[in-house]
């Protein structure tokens, strides 16, 4: 373990104490909460008033999670999740989901350029490129074997993002938590996003990309929780969720117990991931990423680029 990674422990131990970890790593199912009296944890409604007929992912199914789910998400809340935050963040990866073979409801993802006629799918033989000339959206070094494709995002708004994050730190969170974070519900399930009666800024996603075919070869979630006698000033709940390459970063907003921290400087780190542990810090590509903005982002390019081992030519 280097030095610096060595320090944000010891910053992380003097601060925080682990409340909720979550390491999916085995297959089997598990559901938070219980299938008798279902109360959903977002609206705080019951049967008759609303159903929970459908089966509610504690972690987004675009990640991939087969594993994790919850009893306490009303059939209401569910698709308000889905359509005001989940698709959102859906849009936002998918380029990079294709490439990391992340496999949500439908498969891995695909994409086509905006001509649609180039386009990227996953076979079993592996990535499958058509590409054709004059869709300079694909980029092949061949010398260097590597190959760079710019995509263009679906409209996502990066507030929903952060909302989608924070969505499931609230639904791995213990029972008795959830009163800290009352606010943090109301904002979350607020139906427009530019329309809000809170006013945050400077919501930050630590994000860290590791590359490699699935370092991270498990879902996992991670509730850190400020300790009483903390030394620095620091929000009161951090949360991390990792899967495949990604690993995301943030705090939760609107805590109760923040209040005497508002308009002071807070001091967040990025928590180190197994990796890190492993093989130092400076392996993992880390961008700090402003999601505050409430205004949806059209059109975005993003450019990934990727070495490969073998690459066969056919002509179509
Ligand atoms: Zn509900």
């Amino acid at each position: 373990m280097d030095e610096q990674t060595k320090e944000i422990l010891n910053f992380l131990e003097q601060n925080y104490t682990p409340l909720t970890t979550l390491h999916l790593n085995e297959d089997k199912k598990t559901f938070l909460g219980s299938k008798d009296n279902q109360t959903c944890r977002f609206c705080g409604k019951s049967e008759p008033d609303v159903t929970f007929r459908k089966i509610a992912h504690a972690i987004p199914e675009f990640t991939g999670n087969k594993r994790l789910f919850s009893h306490y998400e009303c059939d209401s809340c569910n698709e308000k999740v889905s359509s005001l935050m989940e698709s959102h963040m859906a849009n936002y990866m998918n380029i990079w989901h294709t490439f990391s073979q992340v496999r949500g409801k439908r498969g891995v993802p695909s994409f086509k350029t905006n001509a649609k006629k180039s386009r990227v799918d996953l076979l079993e033989t592996g990535l499958n490129i058509q590409y054709h000339e004059g869709d300079e959206i694909i980029e092949i070094d061949k010398e260097n074997k590597q190959i760079k494709i710019t995509a263009t995002r679906a409209t996502y708004t990066p507030i929903a993002i952060y909302k989608c994050l924070t969505k499931i730190a609230l639904t791995i969170m213990p029972e008795n938590e959830l009163d800290n974070f009352k606010n943090t519900l109301a904002w979350l399930f607020e139906e427009k996003h530019d329309e809000s009666k809170y006013h945050l800024k400077a919501l930050f996603l630590l994000f860290s990309f590791a590359p490699g075919i699935h370092p991270f070869d498990f879902q996992s979630c991670l509730l850190l929780k400020r300790k009483d006698n903390h030394k620095d000033n620091v929000p009161y709940m951090l949360f991390l969720l990792t899967y495949s390459n990604y690993a995301f970063q943030i705090y939760l907003p609107l805590c109760e117990m923040d209040k005497k921290l508002f308009g002071k400087e807070m001091t967040i780190k990025f928590i180190p991931t197994p990796i890190d542990l492993h093989d130092g810090i400076n392996k993992i590509i880390r961008r700090k990423i402003d999601l505050s903005s409430t205004e949806p982002i059209k059109g975005e390019k993003e450019s990934v680029t990727m070495e490969f081992g073998n690459m066969e030519e056919q002509e179509l």
